[in-house]
């Protein structure tokens, strides 16, 4: 499939100041040179620890923040420093669902606002359009059309995450960061949710970013897979690369904290990690990992190991991939 979104060496960085207004006294490396590419119609699965980047690499793409460096691509053009009004038609093809449809909506605003608004302010809608419109929305997303009058506090977790996935759809976006979607909600209003966004991909030709902090929804949603670890990707592959075949120590530590069902795996020797993941302000020198890595050397704490992939693309930065 063709490249739909591409990220050649990101980095979005913080300055933290001395002070409110102070000198800058260094930086929160959030993101630190990131290269991924996103293919048309598939799902693209980010994950890792709170605190990783990867929701700023979603909000990065959006522009809801600023990159500091490398570049952003999107259908082969670069829009790392897009104005306002030229990523204006761009932000209608890209919309972003996020964790906590609780704070994402307005909660005494009714439904049909909700849906309203972003067609009208965009043109996507005439005031004479915009009702039918609703109706194709809540439709798709499989609320029913007389709750269109309530206010979005009236409706359970998931009905309001399905609200926020019509919010998204108003626009006819092409591209979907899902930041997080379901980890909100109830275990079992979490596959109805999935199930709702693979079909909708299926549907209306989506391609999604779905940022998420471990594997138990990513396997059931992604194509591939990204694991990042302070700031960086560590590992990129197909699902079943991931799955069966992980290549970094660190994927293999999510791997181990997500139940395997399949009894063969089992077997793979555990792997157990000591103390906190490091600030992204003062990262460890060489593999970020090597300050809770079970096989760090000391190589490992002199040189960074490059992102490598084998024949197939699948990709580890670890000096003794496996
Ligand atoms: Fe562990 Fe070294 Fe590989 Fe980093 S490079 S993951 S410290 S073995
Ligand atoms: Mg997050």
């Amino acid at each position: 499939a063709d490249t739909l979104l591409r990220l050649d060496g990101l980095t979005t960085y913080y300055p933290i100041r001395k002070g409110l207004l102070g000198r800058v006294k260094g930086h929160v490396k959030a993101v630190d040179g990131v290269s991924l590419d996103i293919r048309e119609g598939e799902t693209l699965g980010l994950v890792g620890e709170s605190g990783c980047g990867k929701s700023t690499i979603g909000r990065t793409i959006l522009r809801l923040e600023e990159s500091t460096g490398g570049q952003i691509s999107y259908r082969g053009e670069d829009i790392t420093r897009y104005s306002i009004s030229k990523m204006r038609p761009l932000r209608t093809e890209m919309q972003m669902i996020f964790q906590d449809p609780f704070s994402s909506l307005n909660p005494w605003m009714r439904v049909r606002d909700i849906l309203k608004e972003p067609m009208l302010a965009h043109g996507k809608a005439t005031a004479a359009t915009a009702e039918a419109e609703v109706d194709r929305l809540l439709d798709a997303v499989g609320i029913p059309r007389s709750y269109k009058d309530r206010y979005a506090h009236e409706f359970s977790g998931g009905q309001r995450q399905r609200i926020g996935i019509a919010r998204a759809l108003s626009l006819n976006p092409k591209f979907i960061v899902c930041d997080e979607p379901v980890s909100a909600l109830d275990v079992s209003i979490q596959a109805q949710v999935l199930n709702l966004l693979k079909q909708l991909q299926k549907d209306l030709g989506l391609t999604y970013l779905f940022i998420a902090h471990g594997l138990g929804a990513v396997k059931y949603i992604s194509t591939r897979i990204a694991v990042m670890y302070l700031g960086k990707v560590v590992e990129i592959g197909t699902k079943e690369d991931i799955f069966r075949n992980p290549k970094h120590p660190y994927t293999r530590v999510l791997l181990n904290a997500y139940p395997v069902p399949n009894p063969r795996l089992r077997g793979r020797e555990k792997i157990v990690v000591q103390g906190d993941v490091p600030s992204p302000a003062n990262p460890p020198s060489g593999c970020r990992f090597h300050t809770r890595c079970p096989f760090a050397q000391e190589l490992c704490r002199q040189e960074e190991p490059p992102l490598a992939a084998d024949a197939s693309g699948h990709a580890a930065a670890c000096h003794f991939a496996f």
